[in-house]
């Protein structure tokens, strides 16, 4: 198959014979203008608004979690989940390298160290075996804590990832983080509307986490949620998200050095919208993922799907090469053409601020970035 025919084939399914084809690009095609008309009519349209209460009651019965704490974006989210979890400065945070920048930032911005474990290959996220043989080699549990004997540092918190929507071996990875007594927060930022079992990405350990990013499955412009069973944890989250101001009518006393992180209904207003469609959404895209499952298969090329007991929402559709120049052909030959693609990110431990952590053996992370690309994923508009 060539990548020509990939091309082709890119170009017949959305529907678009000559122009740009873009990575993943936003659908408005609800209530979208009538809910943000609505916060400017209503003049709220900062964080206090009946929309950002909406939005946090939709994702508590989107994951099934009992309680959402809606944030200014992603990265926000993933760095309160991990202040509210109780990440201290010195401490180290596992994650894994193939993820998007904002994980490994997040952790930074506790002061913690991240520390990376590789993935696996059948899901992109972290791998339960990599995590315990690394725990295995380096860690020790001290009273209720787990401790890295080399560096004497504390490891308080895991965070994998849930590459590209596809889950990870999440259940897996919450049996190990028991054992070393290791709190989990699930980066589910990508992996809306996906699911182990019947149960939703993000809900498996202490927190789990969104982003409502423009390229995202659903997006509120800019925006994030942090998702917890936990009602203290819950009500800390909300609490430091708006500035720890203690409730009353005209005084302002504060009683944490806290954040201005949540999301203003503006936004709001837009992710309410967008996920009253998210069933949709989700419908088109596996529509979309099943036409390229059928079209690559017996083609040399392997398209990732979803693993058994598993429900993906294929928010962006991957494909393997055999090696890294036929990645490299195809993704020269497809953005000149305008149909872009893209490859995975460069792994965290490469960027020049991540390049001395911590890290185990990451021989699956570096096979898939040597093959790996993203092709065009978006909602059709049908
Ligand atoms: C999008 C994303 C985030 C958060 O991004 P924001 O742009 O801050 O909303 C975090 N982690 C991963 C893996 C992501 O893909």
């Amino acid at each position: 198959m060539s990548n020509s025919d990939i091309i082709a084939f890119v170009r017949s399914i959305f529907k678009e014979p000559e122009g740009f084809i873009p990575l993943h690009a936003p659908l408005f095609g609800g209530n979208e203008k009538k809910y943000v008309s609505d916060t400017i009519e209503s003049t709220f349209v900062s964080s206090v608004g009946k929309y950002v209460n909406r939005f946090e009651e939709m994702m508590q019965e989107i994951t099934g979690a009992r309680y959402a704490v809606a944030t200014v974006n992603g990265t926000t989210a993933l760095h309160l989940a991990m202040i509210v979890g109780g990440v201290k400065d010195g401490d180290e945070v596992i994650t894994q390298p193939l993820t998007f920048v904002a994980t490994a930032n997040a952790i930074s911005h506790c002061r913690a160290l991240p520390v990376f474990v590789d993935v696996d290959r059948e899901t992109m996220g972290l791998s339960p075996d990599a995590l315990s043989s690394f725990l295995k080699d380096y860690a020790v549990v001290r009273g209720n804590e787990c401790y890295n004997k080399q560096t004497g540092r504390r490891i308080s918190v895991c965070i994998p990832m849930h590459t590209f929507g596809f889950p990870a071996f999440i259940e897996e990875i919450a049996e190990v983080c028991a054992e070393w007594k290791i709190a989990l927060i699930e980066d589910a930022a990508e992996s809306i509307g996906s699911y182990v079992g019947n149960q939703h990405t993000g809900t498996f350990g202490l927190a789990g986490t969104f982003s409502f990013n423009g390229n995202k499955t659903i997006t509120s412009g800019g925006g994030g949620a942090i998702v917890t069973n936990d009602e203290g944890y819950a009500r800390l989250a909300k609490h430091l998200s708006t500035t720890a101001k203690q409730p009353h009518t005209w005084e302002f006393v504060h009683d944490h050095v806290a954040f201005n992180y949540r999301m203003p209904n503006l936004n709001a207003a837009l992710a309410c919208a967008q996920l009253e469609q998210l069933p949709v959404f989700l419908e088109r895209k596996r529509a979309l993922s099943s036409e390229y499952a059928g079209f690559f298969q017996d083609s040399g090329i392997s398209f990732i799907t979803e693993r058994k007991g598993t429900t993906a929402n294929y928010w962006l559709n991957a494909i393997l090469f055999a090696d890294r120049p036929a990645r490299d052909s195809f993704l020269s030959e497809s953005n000149t053409e305008k149909v872009m693609s893209r490859p995975a990110w460069e792994l965290m431990n490469r960027l020049p601020m991540y390049r001395n952590c911590l890290k185990g053996d990451l021989s699956n992370a570096e096979w898939l970035e040597e093959r790996l690309v993203n092709i065009p994923s978006s909602v059709r508009n049908q």
